[in-house]
This record gives C-alpha cells, sequence and structure tokens, in this order.
C-alpha cells in the first residue's frame, strides 16, 4: 500500500506536524506530568533535542495499584501550557470514554495506550473525533488484532491514526516486553498507516533507548517517542527508561546523523 502522512496540531494557520514518510518524527516528553517545573524542564529538554511533539501523561492505568495515576485534567493544563511555551502540539493519553471530550480539549493527538488497543468503547469515543489518534500495539495483541483496532477506529470515520510499536510479552524476562522490530516492516507491508517505536516502554532500560532508537530507524519507522526528565532518579513513574538532558542530546545527535531529516 501507499504510505500516509497524518499531521498533528494542524489548524488553519498551521500545517501541522507529519508522522510519515520522508520524516523521522520525535515525540518526547515526561512520562507523567508531575508539576508544572518539572514539564516545562521537560518540555524544553524535547524541543531543544528536536522534538517536534510533546507526548506526557495526565491520565495513567499501570499494572501496579501503587503506581502513580497522574495528575488528572490538572496535568493536561500543565502540558497545554508547556506545548504552548515550546510551540509544540501535545500528545496525551485517555484512559477513559468518558474523559474523551475533557482529554481532546487540551491534545493535539490522543493516545491509547497498550492496556486499552482492544477497548472497544474508548476506540469508537476517540474515532468519532477530528483528533488524531495515537495507538499503541496491545501488550498480546498479534500484528493483525493491532491492524483491526485501528480499522475500527477508521470506520468511525477518523482516518489519522499512528501506530505505536511498544513491545510485546515474550518468554524472555530480561526486559518488560520484547521490541518487536519486525512489526514495522511487516505493518508497512499491510497497512498505508504511519507507525512508530517506543523503545522505553519495550526495555524499561535507559541504556536500551539508544540503540533500539537507530534499529526503529533502521527498520523504516516513522518516528519515536522517547520519555524525558530533568531528573530522572526522582520521577514518579518510570523513571529507570527515562532519558536525562545529556542522554537526550546524545540521542538526538545519533539520530540526527542517521536521519538528516528529523
Ligand atoms: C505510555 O506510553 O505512557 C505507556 C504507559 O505505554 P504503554 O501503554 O505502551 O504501556
Amino acid at each position: 500500500p501507499g504510505r500516509s502522512t497524518v499531521f498533528v496540531g494542524r489548524t488553519d494557520t498551521r500545517p501541522g506536524v507529519p508522522i510519515g514518510p520522508g520524516v523521522f518524527t520525535l515525540l518526547a516528553g515526561p512520562c507523567a506530568v508531575e508539576s508544572l517545573e518539572q514539564t516545562f524542564e521537560a518540555a524544553e529538554m524535547a524541543r531543544a533535542a528536536g522534538a517536534t511533539l510533546l507526548r506526557g501523561g495526565a491520565f495513567r492505568r499501570h499494572s501496579s495499584t501503587l503506581a502513580f495515576e497522574g495528575l488528572g485534567e490538572a496535568g493536561l493544563q500543565i502540558l497545554a501550557e508547556a506545548g504552548h511555551a515550546t510551540g509544540l502540539p501535545v500528545v496525551t493519553e485517555v484512559t477513559e470514554v468518558g474523559d474523551v471530550e475533557l482529554v481532546a480539549g487540551y491534545a493535539d493527538m490522543l493516545q491509547v495506550g497498550a492496556r486499552n488497543m482492544q477497548n472497544y468503547a474508548l476506540l469508537d469515543a476517540v474515532g468519532r473525533l477530528p483528533k488524531p489518534v495515537l495507538l499503541k500495539r496491545g501488550i498480546q495483541a498479534t500484528i493483525e488484532e493491532w491492524l483491526m483496532a485501528a480499522e475500527y477506529i477508521a470506520q468511525r470515520g477518523n482516518l489519522d491514526i499512528v501506530l505505536c510499536e511498544r513491545g510485546i510479552r515474550t518468554f524472555e524476562p530480561a526486559t518488560p516486553a520484547t521490541l518487536d522490530i519486525s512489526a514495522v516492516p511487516m505493518v508497512q507491508s499491510l497497512s498505508h498507516l504511519p507507525i512508530i517505536v517506543d523503545p522505553a516502554h519495550a526495555s524499561g532500560r535507559r541504556d536500551l533507548v539508544l540503540p533500539l532508537s537507530r534499529a526503529a530507524l533502521a527498520a523504516g519507522a516513522d518516528g519515536i517517542l522517547i520519555d524525558v526528565h530533568p531528573d530522572p532518579e526522582s520521577a514518579l513513574c518510570d523513571g529507570p527508561q527515562a532519558l536525562g538532558g545529556a542522554d537526550i542530546r546524545e540521542l538526538a545527535s545519533a539520530i540526527r546523523r542517521l536521519a538528516p531529516v528529523m
């Protein structure tokens, strides 16, 4: 199939940020919005590294009940302000059908997380909105199931869908999930939709983020999603996989050497 480009943050006066062939889009930001200061710092780190989209979590659901669940609407407000300050359109996760309108009021792109990939009520709700959707692969989903979930959104009228490979459950316990790099060319042979890679949720380890990002680029992905934090050791969520200032600069320059269009 031909390949599509999805534009995020498009308005009458702005063309929007492209995700699709010919560009390698860096989406970066704090895994969780914790405070105004932390989010502004993370957003500036992302922008300075060449990110063109700010990704941050305000509504979060985890496998552990002890994990930080986010600031909710206060987090959305902070994220929108940080997006405005840096000039970056905002991507954030929505976890409940009842929050879709609220989140869409603040965000330029709605993320459906791995745990919700087959939440058909949520897919239905985001499918009826005029906002791009970032659809993460379910941790136990086959490529076919993932593409069918995208089809479900598309059939509601929303064709602006970007897929995100974030690792799947395998027998290998060394990392929380195994990044299925073959999903990138496989999806591209089956679908016109753009596909990006989240190396951090697959590996759970900061030191694996750069090599897996290189792998994503080499496999033909349209971008990567990276967690950044001004002080990863103190992060309320997923600190071990977040990049600090020096790490994101190193990643950006390594990727730029390979992909001058980033
Ligand atoms: C995330 O991207 O913030 C996240 C929790 O990832 P996933 O849904 O892939 O686990």
